[in-house]
């Protein structure tokens, strides 16, 4: 494993780095310079209604490709950003990218909503809602079209800033859904006082629940008691028609996976909405979770 990271070229931080070692600082400014210079890419994971197969959105994800070291993951290069100032440019040139290529599918006749994440931080940032609206209104794509994904810990960050955020945001009419939604702290009876429209159940309880009766257990109460909240269910980290069938089969209102496919460069993406007949795509709104 070691040698495999030595020839990928991708060194991988531990807790227990020094925050500011050189390489960590290099790497910052090369951060920075690819940020300043938009060269940071995105693409778009589809996102299915399992019980009709139909397509109702992308979630767009960031990818930096180093000149050196080749493509280093989100998980790395994301909280380099939080910790460096960068993290707002970043998220407004996803945000800039995700509704410009929203507002072509729309044009095309595919009814795509599109999600972008949002780091702890950005909440606390007051200029958000109308940055968004300014974003929203050049592209022509309603706010009903974007949802931001926020983490349990997005929300704790700044508990009181990022509430008045989010309600904003809310009543501009954007989706909000709890990314990772299992790995934090808060209970759905919690998420109940919450502004929000969507939850995402986090691919590690995803993956097992094919095969464990206890996290088939776990994955059909949070779709019920979602659904009792009016919330939307979502489930990343689908890989295998064993998941996508139980997930179907116990309401899961969308599904996100490689078993439906891997994030896809924007022209991949749009080649494979055309070319994909088991996904055709939605005419109306997104399906609204029953109750
Ligand atoms: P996330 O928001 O939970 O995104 C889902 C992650 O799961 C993505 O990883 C995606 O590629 C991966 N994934 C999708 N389907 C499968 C599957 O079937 N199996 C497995 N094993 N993985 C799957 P990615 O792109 O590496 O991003 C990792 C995390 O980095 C994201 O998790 C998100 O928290 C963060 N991130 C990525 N792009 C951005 C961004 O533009 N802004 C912010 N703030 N965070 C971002
Ligand atoms: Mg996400
Ligand atoms: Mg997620
Ligand atoms: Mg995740």
């Amino acid at each position: 494993y070691a040698a495999k990271q030595a020839r990928s070229g991708v060194r991988v931080y531990r807790a227990s780095d020094d925050q500011n070692t050189p390489h960590r600082l290099a790497l910052i400014g090369d951060l920075r310079e690819a940020v300043d210079a938009d060269r940071t890419l995105v693409v778009f994971q589809p996102k299915v209604d399992p019980a009709t197969g139909t397509v109702v959105g992308a979630e767009a994800l960031s990818r930096w490709e180093h000149p050196e070291h080749g493509f280093i993951a989100p998980d790395l290069f994301v909280p380099l950003a939080e910790h460096s100032g960068l993290i707002r440019p970043l998220t407004l040139h996803v945000l800039e990218i995700a509704l410009r290529n929203c507002a072509v599918w729309r044009r095309t006749g595919h009814d795509l909503h599109v999600a972008v994440n949002l780091s702890p931080n950005t909440l606390s940032d007051d200029t958000l809602p109308e940055v968004i609206t300014r974003l929203l209104a050049e592209n022509g794509v309603p706010a009903s079209a974007l949802t931001l994904e926020i983490t349990e810990g997005t929300l704790m960050a700044d508990p009181d800033g990022g509430l008045v955020t989010l309600e904003r945001l809310r009543r501009l009419g954007i989706k909000i859904s709890i990314d990772d939604f299992g790995t934090g702290y808060s209970s759905l009876g919690r998420l109940r006082d919450l502004p929000i429209d969507e939850v995402k159940i986090d691919k590690s309880f995803v993956q097992k629940a094919a095969h464990d009766h206890h996290d088939q257990a776990f994955t059909r109460s949070i779709v019920q008691l979602g659904h009792a909240l009016g919330l939307q269910v979502v489930a990343e980290g689908v890989e295998d028609e064993a998941t996508y069938r139980h997930l179907a089969a116990i309401g899961c209102d969308v599904v996100q996976g490689y078993h439906v496919s891997r994030p896809l460069p924007v022209d991949e993406f749009t080649a494979w909405l055309r070319t994909t007949p088991a996904h055709r795509t939605a005419i109306g709104d997104l399906a609204v979770a029953q109750t």
